[in-house]
């Protein structure tokens, strides 16, 4: 292709405009990877022993955790901010009036810790777990959606059943993390940059919003969540911004305090922070969350990049609605086949999640597996992914950039889409799918067997006294306190 006639730096300033109108695809309100990685977690997790030899955990509130443990967390995100200085690139440091102090105030402990990893720090933090696809709603409908997640529409968090867990139930190690999995969505990393409308994004020392609209409530989020790792270094030259994502922060921090409330006995915790950890691996699983234009190629992005600095934008504008179609489409195509098949325990797409026979593949989770194993294998997918979307999907839902998905039709079901052109699309679609939830799953325990590797298992906590036993005691006999408080 012919260079543009402007001098670099020229091209440079221009060149972001585009590039940036690019990277918006990704950070659009309705994109979150996964839709809902709760439910591809569970077939990936369910018979990992480290898992299912796990006994029953007890809730405990962040509070609790933060208050026993003031002092380890406080040596522990110290040593994060080292490490976060020396291994992740372009990593802003932690202003200092943000570094967590142990011994200060006890009722803004929790504000300080999720500041100190700058997390928007009115999360809700619920105590709850969700219930597996497909489970009755609660009588009293569980809990609602406002008590899990700060955003202002949480209508594309679907209809899970939100179970409430209160202090001191025990619950399945499973629950724990698969529903922890999809947690970071409901509102971990909104606002966090200097040029969002927040309290806290200006203190937070994060810089303005790599790209996507700093207005847009979800698309503060994007930069967390995907890992542009891997652009050619031209794409990196005209937008250097694009350098700034950081999955690798979160999935360290949460490894990290994961691995730190194991040692210390918080083993709820222990799993929660694990799920946490484990949504941002999964991220990086998706094609979509790892380049700014899958399936376009540098050079054409380059060419409708020039043409949009000499004022035409319409090449520039398609690419993106078609990216932005394909990535949440698919995400749709995903979901919509789990709902259908609830009943086939053995479907191509459960099967692929549970295959541990390419989990040795992988090795062990390292400090360069985010990067250059989990997010690297979604880039070398990200051509046959978009092809095979092309091919297969209606050209209308995937093809056609007048068509706006989840707005030129709404509830749209895009696996019944594919089923009524062409119900032998369904198979040709098949490979490329269980190609991508076969890695979800591997990476998925490849980082749970690391990050549990050296820990013992602890006994299972006493067994309640059953209420039958309670009843046949002579009245002048009581239950020992901690039977009781079992019973509570
Ligand atoms: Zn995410």
């Amino acid at each position: 292709m012919s260079r543009p006639h402007t001098k670099p730096t020229r091209t440079a300033q221009l060149g972001v405009a585009a590039l940036a109108a690019m990277a918006i695809v990704s950070s659009s309100n309705t994109a979150l990877a996964w839709d809902d990685h709760s439910i591809y977690a569970r077939p990936a997790l369910v018979d990992l022993p480290e898992i299912s030899q796990f006994p029953l955990v007890e809730v405990e509130s962040l509070e609790v955790f933060l208050s026993a443990e003031e002092e380890g967390l406080a040596k522990l995100l110290s040593d994060n901010e080292a490490w976060a200085l020396a291994t992740v690139p372009a990593y802003p440091p932690l202003p200092q009036d943000l570094v967590l102090m142990a011994g200060g105030d006890r009722d803004t402990l929790r504000t300080r810790f999720l500041e100190a990893l700058r997390m928007a720090p009115d999360i809700k933090l619920a105590l709850y777990t969700k219930a597996p696809l497909g489970a009755e709603p609660l009588a009293d409908g569980g809990l609602p959606w406002a008590e899990v997640t700060t955003l202002h529409d949480p209508g594309a968090l679907g209809d899970a059943v939100l179970i409430p867990t209160p202090e001191g139930t025990r619950v399945a190690p499973l629950d724990v993390v698969t529903s922890a999995a999809d947690e970071p969505d409901y509102g971990f990393d909104l606002g966090i940059w200097t040029d969002n409308d927040t309290a806290w994004g200006p203190r937070y020392g994060m810089g303005d919003q790599p790209f996507g609209d700093p207005t847009k409530e979800y698309s503060s989020q994007a930069p967390m969540h995907m890992g542009l790792y891997h652009e050619a270094g031209i794409v990196y030259t005209l937008a250097s911004f694009l350098e700034r994502t950081y999955p690798e922060l979160r999935v360290h921090q949460f490894q990290t305090l994961a691995r730190y409330a194991f040692e210390t006995g918080h083993d709820y915790w222990g799993w929660r922070f694990t799920g946490w950890a484990l949504h941002y691996v999964q991220d990086q699983a998706m094609p979509y969350h790892t380049q700014v234009l899958p399936g376009v190629s540098v050079a054409r992005m380059l060419w409708i990049n020039t043409l949009s600095m000499v004022g035409i934008s319409g090449p520039v504008d398609n690419a993106v609605r078609l990216v932005s179609n394909r990535h949440i489409g698919m995400e749709h195509y995903v979901r919509e086949v789990f709902e259908a098949t609830l009943e086939q325990a053995d479907h191509p797409f459960r099967a692929a999640l549970a295959d541990t026979t390419i989990d040795a593949h992988y090795g062990t989770f390292d400090d360069t597996y985010t990067r250059h194993t989990v997010a690297l294998e979604a880039v070398s997918r990200a051509k046959g992914l978009d092809r095979a979307l092309e091919r297969y999907v209606p050209e209308l839902l995937v093809s056609d950039p007048a068509y706006i998905m989840d707005e030129t039709e709404k509830d749209i079901n895009v696996y019944e889409r594919v089923l009524d052109a062409d119900a032998t699309a369904v198979a040709s679609l098949e490979p490329t799918f269980t190609e991508l939830l076969g890695s979800f799953g591997a990476h998925s325990r490849v980082f749970v067997r690391t990050l549990r590797a050296g820990l013992p298992v602890p006994a299972p906590l006493p067994e309640p006294v059953p209420m039958e036993q309670i009843e046949e005691l002579p009245l002048d006999a009581q239950p020992s306190d901690a039977a009781a408080g079992e019973l509570l």
